[in-house]
């Protein structure tokens, strides 16, 4: 054993002293340095063999071929426009109660949800005479800019009131980047047949709560009435609707937008 030849290291002393010179490191493959050559690539995939190496090609194509006889999925847009899935995010709309008051209550909370900034609310007081809402803020100013928009939905999860859902909307595309800064005219849902339009009181004796909870199936004669004293010609009301009054007009974006959508549904069928 004494003539047994000994592991060199550099120093007087090896690293693990005495167990190191009992187990000599093994060889370590290594890679070459040698210029222009690079190291072999070699894969840890368990290759085919056999009859498996003759059926690789064939099964590489297979979904290929296989796809050759289903029926074609090209859509033809915008001649043919295919109504997107229920749940699909479009654009968004401000939702109303069933009286009309509007369901934003300007809190902001969509705004901070959104990762592409693409949202700015400004809240205000409701006062007696000027009540767009349940309690007591509403959202003055609300804009969502499509220029920015990737239809994500976290804004409509943050929101505390369900005032803010998406519709099935996509027609976003607009000729100018102004009008892709949609305002809360553009956003407000229409008025469904027996809502009046806003600012007008909350229901008599109910407050914020009920309104959540869906206490407030309609207006009341009251609140006709308000609306009747302070805005006569509100297009809304009973009176002027049975008479015929068209319904108000909504927001500039919201018409322009309404008129390039019927420019290109022109152009074809719309299945819609
Ligand atoms: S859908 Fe997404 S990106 Fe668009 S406004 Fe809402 S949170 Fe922002
Ligand atoms: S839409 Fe909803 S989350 Fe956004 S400000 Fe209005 S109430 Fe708050």
């Amino acid at each position: 054993m004494a003539d047994e030849p000994q592991p060199q290291w550099p120093g007087s002393t090896p690293p693990g002293g005495d167990v190191a010179r009992q187990a000599p490191a093994k060889p370590v493959a290594r890679r070459s340095t040698e210029v222009g050559k690079p190291a072999e690539f070699r894969s840890r995939m368990p290759r085919p063999s056999g009859v498996g190496e003759l059926l690789a090609p064939a099964a590489g194509f297979g979904v290929t071929l296989s796809n050759f006889f289903k029926k074609t999925v090209t859509e033809e847009y915008p001649t043919e426009k295919v109504p997107p899935k229920p749940r699909f995010h479009g654009r968004h709309q401000l939702n109303r109660y069933a009286d009309g008051l509007e369901k934003c209550i300007g809190c902001e909370l969509c705004a901070w949800a959104c990762p592409a900034d693409a949202i700015y609310v400004e809240a205000d007081d409701n006062t007696p005479e000027e009540q767009y809402s349940p309690g007591e803020r509403y959202g003055r100013v609300y804009q969502i800019n499509y220029l920015r928009c990737i239809l994500c939905g976290l804004c409509i999860e943050a929101c505390p009131t369900r005032a803010l859902t998406m519709t099935n909307d996509y027609e976003l595309a607009g000729p100018t980047r102004a009008g892709l800064i949609w305002e809360k005219q553009d956003l407000l849902a229409p008025l469904r047949d027996g809502m009046l339009s806003t600012p007008h009181p909350m229901v008599e004796g109910t407050t914020d709560k009920d309104y959540y909870r869906g206490a407030v199936t309609g207006p009341t004669r009251e609140q006709e009435e308000w609306v009747a004293e302070h805005r006569p010609d509100d297009p809304s009301l009973p009176v002027n609707v049975a008479a015929g009054m068209p319904p108000a007009p909504r927001g500039a974006t919201a018409q322009a937008q309404a008129a390039i959508t019927a420019g290109a549904t022109k152009q074809g069928r719309r299945v819609l």
